[in-house]
């Protein structure tokens, strides 16, 4: 395991590490820290090196830029699903109308559910098919795209106020969900990489977690 001190960055010594106190101590700058609260700074310099299949990373003067593809053989029962669940719910209840030219309120207000459906079942199978998921870090500010194309989902975070960057169990199982994400904890939460593959994820996971061991350093 290695360590870094939360205040300056710089790399902790085995020495200076006390782990039935749980205390450790930065010789560089004095700060005194818990030794729980400092695993996230560990990562795993194999796996950073060697990009899974899927995954492209890219570390440029305008940052870090990881793009990982959501793509999964879940598509290949997902697609032919939907396509016969949405076309019976949906044409049979709109289609019908749109067909004989007349709206019916009570079988619209029917095919709400079945219309939420095919948006959400839709846009996993999509994801399934071709999505991707896109972390970009320059200096402190981050952030995380999931989506199809241009279409998507992006939301930021600022990694020096991310505490722990963790592998975490999520309740989510739809198809296609690898029953894991990406947590990114701090003062707010932001959970991300449901439907990425474990390797992808662990991948992912690592160089975050390398950059913010990074953060700070002696430039
Ligand atoms: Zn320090």
């Amino acid at each position: 395991m290695k360590f870094s001190c939360p205040a300056c960055r710089r790399p902790l010594l085995p020495e200076n590490l006390n782990v039935q106190t749980d205390l450790a101590l930065c010789k560089a700058c004095g700060q005194v820290a818990k030794l729980s609260e400092l695993a996230d700074a560990d990562f795993d310099a194999a796996a950073v090196s060697q990009p899974p299949p899927g995954v492209i990373y890219s570390e440029t003067t305008g940052g870090h830029v990881i793009r990982a593809t959501t793509r999964h053989p879940i598509a290949f029962f997902l697609v032919p699903f939907m396509m016969v669940w949405s076309g019976f719910s949906l044409g049979g209840i709109y289609g019908s109308q749109i067909w004989n030219g007349r709206f019916d309120l009570i079988k619209s207000l029917f095919g709400l559910p079945f219309l939420g459906g095919t948006v959400l079942f839709g846009s996993i199978a999509l994801m399934a098919v071709c999505g991707q998921v896109e972390v970009r870090v320059n200096g402190a500010e981050g952030s995380v795209f999931a989506g199809v194309g241009p279409f998507g989902w992006r939301r930021r975070f600022n990694l020096d106020e991310v505490d722990a960057i963790e592998d975490s169990a999520t309740k989510m199982n739809y198809p296609g969900s690898q029953g894991a994400s990406i947590v990114l904890r701090g003062r707010t939460v932001l959970r991300f990489g449901t439907n990425l593959s474990e390797s992808r994820r662990y991948f992912i996971l690592n160089v975050l977690r390398r950059i913010k061991a990074g953060r700070g350093s002696i430039a």
